[in-house]
């Protein structure tokens, strides 16, 4: 096992060595979408740099174990438990029920993580089943005397805590408290600003759709408390890896430790790793600018998924990424010349196992120096135009490819078999299909070839248009 591993912490706010609580084993948790909408491509991107970070911890020798919520309940529109409750405002939007929309967007978003080559994580445990969990720690941090009822609500009074800002250099903790939250609506229950909801049995929320019996009354869990609690559940007092973006920093990760550690009463987790945003020329990506650009939209317009994956691996993972269809179209080609020069190669010959390990020794160095995933496709294209055999390449990028899960090799059988295995019939239909296409568009008739396109897609067949060609591949 690889003992120099190493990633960017935001609790020390340096690049640590990673050392976790059992040997070889590294526990991990992921806050999980709240399944109100569409996850767009800036958050999946989030979930592609943390499947890498689980994928390299595993390639350094490590068993991992991850678990990852979905909250289903609780988050409001604001994080500072302001403003409507997020899935409440998803159901009235599409008149549906919660839960509907919860079951929707949990498939969507799932469809979505796992077409960009992520690995689902070990447990996913929606918010609603856990209330008991949440219920117990709410009365154990009122027993502590970390909570407080007030006009019918549990809140935390952060003002018990000597260090409640813990993410926050001194500088930026005093500008944090003098400025804090001046702008949002203020909550008048509250002692301290910074003191947020464990459980609500009051709110302006009279049509609350899920309430549950509590020693407080009906009522239901505040958001931070889920992620706490459900880590707790399944992975024990002592958390080696949180996951987020850089938006869930303040307040929500602040108020997990908060909530946390003063239950347990000792530390919880060590390492925290955040991913910064993707952004579109007008800024930030967000659900509140019109259409939601998601993964299953780029499938539709005819992109891999695996390209976005591709895209987003070039980019180191604490740096914001701007995102434009021109880049990504520049990602289609080399990730497809890519894809042929791994299909060129010839499976004769006996792995040079000492150049192997060479070179698999570079690559895991590269991951495991936070996350260096641009490197590690340098060190890729390094090997392919290394002095060695054919069948050493391919070992190597079957290597590599566990961790990148680009499925190199997959997409390079598929363009050499052109579907060499399919069922004779349909291969006839895609072909016809496919000629069909090719006088629609020479004929400018744009919406029949889309049309066409969109047909083929829906039996599973995905069509691409290249240099050499129409090309297709199942999907
Ligand atoms: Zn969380």
């Amino acid at each position: 096992m690889s003992n120099d591993f190493r990633f960017y912490n935001s609790l020390t706010r340096k690049v640590d060595e990673f050392v976790p609580n059992e040997e070889g084993k590294v526990s991990m948790y992921t806050c999980g979408p709240t399944v109100y909408h569409y996850a767009h491509i800036g958050n999946i991107r989030t979930y592609i740099m943390q499947d890498v970070l689980v994928k390299a911890l595993e390639y350094a020798g490590y068993n991992v174990k991850r678990v990852m919520n979905i909250t289903d309940v609780g988050h409001l529109s604001s994080d500072a438990d302001t403003g409507e409750d997020k899935m409440l405002a998803g159901a009235k939007r599409e008149h549906k029920s919660v839960m509907e929309i919860a079951r929707f967007y949990t498939d969507a978003f799932f469809k979505d993580f796992d077409a960009v080559g992520n690995k689902k994580p070990d447990v996913i445990e929606p918010a609603t089943n856990c209330i008991p969990e949440f219920i117990h720690m709410v009365e154990v941090l009122l027993e502590k005397g970390y909570a407080y009822q007030a006009g019918g609500n549990i809140y935390f009074d952060t003002s018990k805590l000597d260090d409640y800002y813990v993410f926050s250099s001194a500088i930026e903790k005093e500008a944090l408290q003098i400025g804090v939250r001046d702008d949002v609506e203020e909550d008048s229950n509250k002692k301290n600003k910074t003191d947020f909801v464990l459980w609500f049995t009051k709110s302006k929320f009279e049509d609350q759709a899920l309430k549950w019996e509590s020693p407080w009354g009906v009522g239901y869990p505040g958001w931070h408390i889920e992620c706490s609690c459900i880590s707790m559940k399944h992975l024990g007092e002592r958390l080696d890896i949180h996951c987020g973006g850089v938006d869930n920093i303040f307040p929500h990760h602040t108020n997990e430790i908060a909530q946390s550690e003063s239950y347990l009463g000792h530390k919880w987790c060590n390492y925290w790793f955040h991913s910064n945003h993707l952004n579109d020329r007008a800024g930030k990506m967000s659900k509140s600018k019109g259409a939601v650009l998601t993964v299953s939209v780029l499938k539709e317009k005819g992109y891999d998924p695996l390209v976005y994956r591709f895209f987003c691996l070039q980019s180191h993972y604490r740096k914001p990424l701007e995102f434009s269809f021109d880049v990504l179209d520049s990602n289609v080609g080399t990730y497809n010349k890519l894809v042929k020069r791994v299909s060129e190669l010839k499976a004769d010959g006996a792995v040079d196992e000492n150049v192997k390990k060479e070179f698999e020794d570079k690559f895991r160095e590269a991951i495991s120096d936070d996350l260096n995933t641009s490197m590690a496709i340098t060190i890729l294209y390094d090997a392919l135009k290394a002095d060695t055999n054919d069948a050493t390449k391919l070992a190597l990028v079957e290597s590599f490819d566990k961790v990148l899960s680009l499925d190199l090799i997959g997409h390079a059988k598929s363009l050499l078999e052109g579907g060499a295995d399919i069922d004779p019939e349909l291969l006839e239909y895609i072909n016809e299909q496919i000629q069909k296409r090719a006088e629609a568009k020479k004929a400018k008739d744009f919406a029949t070839a889309d049309a066409i396109r969109n047909e083929l897609l829906e039996r599973g067949v995905e069509i691409k248009d290249t240099r050499e060609g129409v090309k297709w591949q199942l999907v």
